[in-house]
C-alpha cells in the first residue's frame, strides 16, 4: 500500500465545486490584489481568532518580517526564539539586520521551554538602554520574543507571556502551523502582541500558492503592518515609512475563505487520526520504542504534524520508504547549527533538546483524508521493524 506524506488531491476532490466557483468569481471580477475577498478573509480570520484586526500578507515569512518591523526591530537588535523550528522564524529576524538569540525547547512538546527563556532574560541579559534587557553575549537589546506554536500545539503561553511581560518585551506568535489550536480558551495567534499565519498549500489552512496573515488585538500595530505591506504608502504614493511589497491576492483569499469554513471539521479529523495512531501503537506494544506526541494540559492540538521520536529514526524512515510509506524529518538541522548562523557562535550542545529532536523526530502522514487502512499499514510496518 502506498501512503503519501500529504495528499492534497484527496482534499481538493471534496471541495472542488466550491473552490472552482470561488475562483471563477474572482476571474470575472478581474480584481486580483487586495480587493473585497482579501478584506472578507481578514474579517473571517479575525473572527476565527477572536481578535479585532487581521492583515493579509504575501506569506507566513512576511507575516513574521512585517510583525517584527512593526515592533521596531531593526539593525543590531536581538530577538529571542527557538532553534527547533522552520527556518523562516529566524530568517525573518536576520533579514531585518537583527540577531536571533536562541533558547532551547522542551522535550515533551518540542516548544519553547519557558525556563530557558527565563534563564536567558534574567541571567543572560542585563539592564540595557531605556530599561530593556541587553543580551550579555552580543550586547543586542532584546526587542521581541517569537514563540513558535510548533506542529499544531501551543507553547506554555501563560509562562512565556508572564516572563516576557516582566520586562515589557512583546511576544510574536509564529502560529504558522497552528491555526485553530488553543491555549486554554485562547486561539493560537491571539495571545501575543501579533500572531502570524501561513497559508502555504501544505499548512492546515492552505491556499493555491503563497499567502499569510498577521492578527492582532492592537490597532496601532496592525495599522503599521497594513502600511508596511504596501511600501509604507498612505495614501498611495505618499510614503510614511519604507515598507515592502507583501500583498495577499484575491484568488488566494477566495480559496482560503472556502477552506476556512471546513477548517474546524478538518482539525477534528486530524485529532481523531492522532487518537487512532495512539490506540494502534499501544495495541502493537510499541510505546517503549517510540514516543508519541503529547497533548499537554490546557491545549487544543490541531496536529499540523504527527511527530514521533525514535532512537532508530533514520533506519525507520528508510524502512518505511522502501515499503511505500512517506515520512518527513522536521527538522534535520536545528537553526543554531545552520551554516548561515555560524557567526552567532553557538555549539550543537548549547541546545541539547533541539539537537536531540533533530536526530529523533519523524513526522508520519496525517491529514483528514488519511484512511484507517493506511494508519494500520503504517503502524504494522513500524512494528515489523521495531517490535520484538
Ligand atoms: C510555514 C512556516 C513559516 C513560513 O511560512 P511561509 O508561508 O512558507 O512563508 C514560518 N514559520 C513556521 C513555523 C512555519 O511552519
Amino acid at each position: 500500500m502506498k501512503v503519501p506524506f500529504l495528499d492534497l488531491k484527496a482534499q481538493y476532490a471534496t471541495i472542488r465545486d466550491e473552490l472552482r466557483s470561488a475562483v471563477d468569481e474572482v476571474l470575472e471580477s478581474q480584481r486580483f490584489i487586495l480587493g473585497p475577498q482579501v478584506a472578507a478573509l481578514e474579517q473571517d480570520v479575525a473572527r476565527f481568532c477572536h481578535v479585532p484586526y487581521a492583515v493579509g500578507v504575501a506569506s507566513g515569512t512576511d507575516a513574521l518580517l512585517l510583525s517584527l518591523k512593526a515592533l521596531g526591530v531593526g539593525q543590531g537588535d536581538g530577538v529571542v526564539t527557538v532553534p527547533f523550528t522552520f527556518f523562516a522564524t529566524a530568517g525573518a529576524i536576520a533579514n531585518l539586520g537583527a540577531r536571533p538569540i536562541f533558547v532551547d525547547s522542551e522535550d515533551a512538546s518540542f516548544n519553547m521551554d519557558p525556563k530557558a527563556l527565563e534563564l536567558l532574560l534574567e541571567q543572560g541579559c542585563s539592564a540595557g538602554p531605556s530599561s530593556r534587557r541587553a543580551h550579555l553575549q552580543s550586547r543586542a537589546t532584546v526587542k521581541a520574543v517569537i514563540v513558535v506554536q510548533l506542529f499544531g500545539q501551543c507553547a506554555d503561553m501563560d509562562a512565556v507571556l508572564r516572563i516576557a511581560g516582566r520586562h515589557s518585551i512583546p511576544v510574536v506568535e509564529d502560529s504558522c502551523q497552528a491555526i485553530g489550536a488553543r491555549f486554554r480558551d485562547k486561539p493560537a495567534g491571539s495571545m501575543g502582541a501579533l500572531g502570524c499565519f501561513s497559508f502555504f498549500p501544505s499548512k492546515n489552512l492552505g491556499g493555491a500558492g503563497d499567502g499569510g496573515m498577521v492578527v492582532s488585538g492592537d490597532k496601532d500595530l496592525s495599522d503599521r503592518v497594513r502600511l508596511l505591506r504596501t511600501h509604507g504608502a498612505q495614501p498611495q504614493y505618499f510614503h510614511k515609512i519604507v515598507g515592502f511589497n507583501s500583498r495577499l491576492d484575491e484568488i488566494q483569499a477566495a480559496i482560503l475563505r472556502v477552506k476556512l469554513r471546513h477548517l474546524e471539521r478538518w482539525s477534528k479529523a486530524r485529532q481523531k487520526i492522532a487518537g487512532e495512531y495512539k490506540r494502534k501503537f499501544q495495541a502493537a506494544d510499541l510505546l517503549d520504542r517510540i514516543a508519541l506526541p503529547e497533548v499537554l494540559p490546557n491545549r487544543v492540538h490541531v496536529f499540523h504534524q504527527f511527530v514521533i521520536r525514535c532512537q532508530r529514526r533514520d533506519e525507520l524512515r528508510s524502512f518505511l520508504s522502501e515499503r511505500g510509506i512517506e515520512t518527513e524529518i522536521y527538522y534535520p538541522v536545528p537553526l543554531h547549527e545552520q551554516e548561515c548562523f555560524r557567526y552567532l557562535g553557538y555549539q550543537p550542545s548549547d541546545f541539547p533538546q533541539a539537537h536531540a529532536a533533530s536526530r529523533q523526530a519523524l513526522a508520519l502522514p496525517i491529514y483528514p483524508e488519511l484512511t484507517g487502512e493506511q494508519i494500520d499499514c503504517i503502524v504494522s510496518t513500524i512494528a515489523e521493524l521495531l517490535a520484538g
